[in-house]
């Protein structure tokens, strides 16, 4: 299953600007047999360190990410696919 994520970095550690990055999410859904304790489960969060390239300065920085999984659909690999939109260049602008 791929899912598309919208990542937000408000510190980048390159230009100390704000970047939205377009993330590509494989998870592995996992079929079970439903039980009661499925409602009451919570998604937990899941760190995940990437590389990631300020649009900025056209460099590449570590950064580490937090995204959700629950039982039923662990997340297999991620992808940064872009940069979506430059706030750092569209604040100086005004
Ligand atoms: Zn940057």
């Amino acid at each position: 299953m791929m899912e598309e994520v919208k990542i937000e970095i408000h510190n980048c550690p390159i230009c100390g600007g704000k970047h939205t990055y377009d993330l590509k999410v494989e998870r592995t859904v996992v079929l079970k047999a439903f039980t009661m304790n499925d409602l009451k489960e919570r998604p937990q969060p899941v760190r995940l360190t990437q590389i990631f390239i300020c649009p900025v300065k056209n460099k590449k920085f570590q950064a580490t990410i937090k995204l959700y999984q629950d039982s039923s659909s662990i997340i297999k690999s991620v992808k940064v696919k872009g940069v979506l939109q430059d706030e750092t260049e569209k604040q100086s602008r005004r």
